[in-house]
């Protein structure tokens, strides 16, 4: 008998593509599928991203499965968890991984309900274990800590992997040619529940695509200073991000929010300047690729991160570094 597949579960995203992290999941999907011979399949709710087919040969998917229907045009919790249900009733995967982002965190723990499947949250890992059966290995505590869950027990698993758990590596063999099988959903019946009254704010790019950003937190001292984030962000050519206390401060609008409960961001520069580094802030920033942090305390957590670091007082110091970037 077949293994049961491995499922990467994606949609297209407001960009056109298919969602951040999708291609880490591959990664991941696909060594677990080599392990236990399972065959891996990309499914792909609502309208088929135009890369779809492409990366999910790069990245060594066998089968391209697409759920198309009029109910999935957009983001909907429930007639995407309708779908998948159907779909896992349907397939019996062993695994459904998902990119961890806010939309996932709506629709995976509900799918497991449906389908009672086990699920794990914020998983940076997931292995075979000595027994042979699956392993999965998720963050905890805010980022402090990783625990290490057996996957037995349940008919399959529905694991979200953390933005920046793995680095997205292509097929070692070259591309592979998936098949696209087009499977069939009745999402007639499925009401919303949760009505959209008011869109957040989501004007200009977004954070978690911008390439430079200049992030201030409690150190700036008060709302007023934050306007020196935006002015070096700006002399950047980049965007301005914050710690989470500010933002419940009310210094700056929550889509600025970087870390575990707001943004989850990869930026090549991410600039800190009075931002502790706490783990939870940290779990939206690490995957940058140079952070450079500006502090006064030598021993803040953030200069463990920080390639560059910067002792002294960020509002002495942002002034020089917007005069130097506007030179
Ligand atoms: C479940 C949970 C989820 C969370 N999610 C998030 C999240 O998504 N994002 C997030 O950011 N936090 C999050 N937090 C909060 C997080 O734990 C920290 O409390 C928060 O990141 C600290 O913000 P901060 O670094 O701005 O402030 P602080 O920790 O108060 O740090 C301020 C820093 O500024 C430095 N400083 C002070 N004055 C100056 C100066 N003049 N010049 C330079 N440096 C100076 C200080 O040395 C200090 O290091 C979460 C917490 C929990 C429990």
């Amino acid at each position: 008998m077949d293994a049961k597949p491995i499922v990467v579960c994606t949609w297209n995203e407001s960009q056109g593509g298919l969602t951040v992290g999708a291609e880490e999941a591959l990664t991941l999907g696909r060594g677990v599928a080599g392990a236990t011979g399972a065959k891996l399949r990309l499914l792909v709710l609502g309208p088929l991203p135009e890369a779809a087919m492409e990366t999910a040969g790069r990245f060594g998917a066998d089968a391209v499965d697409w759920i198309e229907d009029a109910a999935l045009e957009a983001f909907s919790p429930d007639a995407y968890v309708e779908a998948l249900a159907g779909y896992c009733q349907q397939e019996s995967p062993a695994l459904v991984l998902f990119n961890q982002a806010a939309d996932t965190r709506l629709v995976a723990p509900r799918l497991a309900g449906r389908v009672g499947a086990g699920v794990v949250m914020n998983g940076v890992d997931v292995s075979v274990g000595e027994g042979g059966g699956l392993q999965a290995t998720a963050s905890a505590y805010g980022g402090d800590t990783q625990m290490v869950y057996e996957l037995s027990g349940a008919p399959s698993y529905v694991v979200a992997l953390s933005a920046n758990a793995l680095l997205p590596e292509p097929a070692e063999g070259g591309p592979t040619e998936p098949e696209c099988r087009v499977i069939s959903s009745d999402l007639s019946g499925v009401q919303e529940r949760v009505r959209v009254i008011e869109q957040a704010r989501a004007e200009g790019p977004r954070l978690e695509d911008a390439d430079i950003i200049v992030s201030g937190g409690r150190g700036l001292g008060g709302p007023e200073n934050y306007k020196l984030i935006e002015q070096l962000a700006e002399a950047l050519g980049g965007l301005a991000g914050a710690s989470r206390p500010i933002v419940d401060e009310g210094w700056v609008d929550s889509s600025q929010q970087v870390g575990l409960t707001g943004k989850i961001t990869r930026p090549a520069l991410y600039l800190a300047a009075g931002i502790s580094g706490a783990s939870q802030h940290m779990a939206g920033c690490s995957a940058a690729k140079t952070i450079v942090a500006i502090n006064s305390d030598p021993d803040a957590a953030i200069f463990r991160y920080a390639r560059y670091g910067l002792v002294g007082d960020c509002l002495e110091i942002l002034p020089e570094l917007i005069r130097a970037a506007r030179q």
